[in-house]
């Protein structure tokens, strides 16, 4: 009889933390790679501003029946071919928390399915593991609310570093905000960065192994109120926020022992932030991999394989611990699968 960890689960994953609704179907097991058989999301996109956390429920509320509906098609599967139903206990927005989780509990319990709830950053971390030939890799994850370099150590997910203020996205989307664009900026700030070329003094601040943004928005806006190009704004934030992950990224790998490199997050698929990573680990002897893209913003199929190694390895939780953890930090999860 296999062990319960080895066993192939077929898990339903329900995304919900902040912008982005996502229903993912994934299949697989530790000791075998992961199956992605669907992955449906949509961010919710307001025509000027930001993210409003009640609107982004309401977004996601209207949303998930179709995600659902739309993901088990893809997969091509009906809710009895699930083992469990996953979704984002936290950390993030408690109105988008609440309604990833509601619907969970109602998918869970029409269906007769067991329950999982998953660390969020712990799932970009775990798609990233499964899915690449990494086996024991450090994560640099970067996105909207969250900025955290993760690994694993004695059972846990531990946090080597991470942001003091806000995450790298959100700075970004403020700025951009500020300059005139919609949310999310990040693209556009990446696009503008190309034309870019003159360095502009922002205020490098990594402290320890921690890093802090909200110094940097500041002066980046006055620069802009001082006249200075969009495009050398845009080339110089991503120059001196970039260099900061990496600096912290290769003092990580060397505190924590380990050779290997993975991202998570919206703002890792900005390609010279994939180019300065490329360059340190060649220069430090360490493999970098990167997750299919699919995979690297918040989605549906990260909470599925996150759930599936937690579930073969502890089982469902009750109904009673399905209520959501808007603070929950990615070093309270025990590690059970990988122990
Ligand atoms: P997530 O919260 O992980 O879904 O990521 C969303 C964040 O990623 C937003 O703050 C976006 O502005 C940011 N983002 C998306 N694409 C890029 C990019 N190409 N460069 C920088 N940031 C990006
Ligand atoms: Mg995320």
């Amino acid at each position: 009889m296999p062990s319960p960890r080895r066993r192939t689960i077929t898990a339903l994953g329900i995304e919900g933390t902040a912008h982005t609704a996502g229903v993912g179907i994934a299949r697989g097991s530790e000791s075998e790679r992961f199956e992605i058989l669907a992955n449906k999301s949509d961010m919710l996109r307001p025509p000027k501003g930001g993210i409003h956390p009640r609107e982004a429920a309401e977004h996601h509320a209207e949303i998930f029946p179709d995600l659902l509906a739309g993901a088990l098609n893809e997969a091509k599967l009906s809710a009895r071919d699930l083992d469990v139903v996953c979704f984002s206990q936290g950390p993030g927005l408690g109105p988008c928390l609440r309604t990833a989780a509601t619907t969970a509990r109602a998918f869970a319990a029409a269906a007769d399915l067991p329950l999982v709830g998953v660390n969020h950053c712990v799932a970009h971390l775990e798609v990233g593991r499964v899915l690449t030939d990494a086996t024991d890799p450090l994560l640099l994850y970067v996105s909207g609310g969250n900025t955290q370099i993760i690994a694993y150590a004695a059972g846990r997910y531990r946090v080597f570093g991470e942001t003091l203020d806000i995450g790298l996205g959100n700075m970004l989307d403020k700025f951009g905000l500020e300059a005139g664009m919609t949310f999310p900026a990040g693209p556009k700030i990446e696009e503008l960065a190309r034309s870019g070329s003159k360095l502009l003094p922002l205020p490098y601040s990594v402290k320890g192994m921690d890093l802090a943004f909200s110094g940097i928005l500041t002066a980046a806006l006055a620069h802009r109120s001082a006249g200075e190009k969009l495009e050398d704004l845009c080339f110089s934030l991503q120059e001196t926020c970039f260099a900061m992950l990496c600096e912290t990224t290769e003092r990580a790998l060397a505190h924590a022992c380990k050779d290997e490199v993975v991202i998570g997050g919206g703002v890792v698929q900005n390609k010279r932030l994939q180019e300065m990573v490329t360059i340190m680990c060649r220069q430090r002897g360490a493999q970098f991999f990167v997750p299919p893209r699919p995979l690297l913003p918040d989605n549906g199929a990260m909470i599925a394989v996150a759930g599936a190694l937690e579930f073969a390895a502890s089982g469902p939780i009750p109904f009673e611990q399905s209520g959501v953890r808007q603070r929950y930090r990615t070093d309270q999860v025990a590690v059970t699968w990988r122990a």
